[in-house]
């Protein structure tokens, strides 16, 4: 086990935490209710758009051929705010690893995060690029780009409510 691995697991337990103490006056504080439902939306389209481009069958079908693409230290790379913004959003995070050597958050049907970072939602490899055309994938990254701008609003804002309360000294 090394010490990314031991940092993620500790930035799970603390966004846990953190959804324990805080999720449900996050869910029901007009900002922050609004961010999470802006994000949710932008989500969907996103995801409907994957689908209905055939980036999600395409992703499916290589995973299952050759691995995913989703490689171990972009999952290490997520932090606590993000995390806790996974739970607001309804993801459950995982205990364990289904596939070692991939990334943590990579289940047997894919991400099982909602909220992404830029990489994991504007990576496209050169297969992929090529079936789907220029055209497609500015469309793709255009929506992207939404739901990036969503997700950042609301890490600033859980940043700040999370930064303004007595239980910053419990992170
Ligand atoms: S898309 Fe999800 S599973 Fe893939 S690298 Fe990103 S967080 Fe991990």
């Amino acid at each position: 086990m090394n010490q990314a691995y031991r940092n993620l697991k500790k930035a799970i337990e603390r966004a846990s935490f953190l959804n324990d103490a805080l999720g449900k006056a996050c869910l029901e504080a007009p900002q922050t209710a609004r961010l999470i439902g802006e994000l949710h939306r932008r989500i969907e389209i996103t995801d409907s758009l994957m689908v209905s481009c055939a980036v999600a069958a395409a992703c499916t079908e290589c995973a299952k051929d050759t691995g995913s693409c989703c490689f171990r230290e972009m999952g290490e790379s997520y932090g606590v705010i993000e995390l806790f913004a996974n739970r607001l959003l309804g993801a459950e995070l995982p205990q364990n690893y289904d596939f070692p050597g991939s990334c943590y958050f990579v289940g047997e049907r894919g991400c099982r995060l909602k909220f992404r970072h830029s990489f994991c939602l504007n990576y496209f490899c050169p297969d992929l690029l090529e079936r789907l055309g220029e055209k497609t994938v500015l469309a793709i990254q255009r929506q992207v780009g939404e739901q990036l701008l969503a997700g950042w609003q609301l890490e600033q804002a859980l940043a700040k409510h999370v930064n303004s309360g007595s239980i910053q000294g419990h992170l």
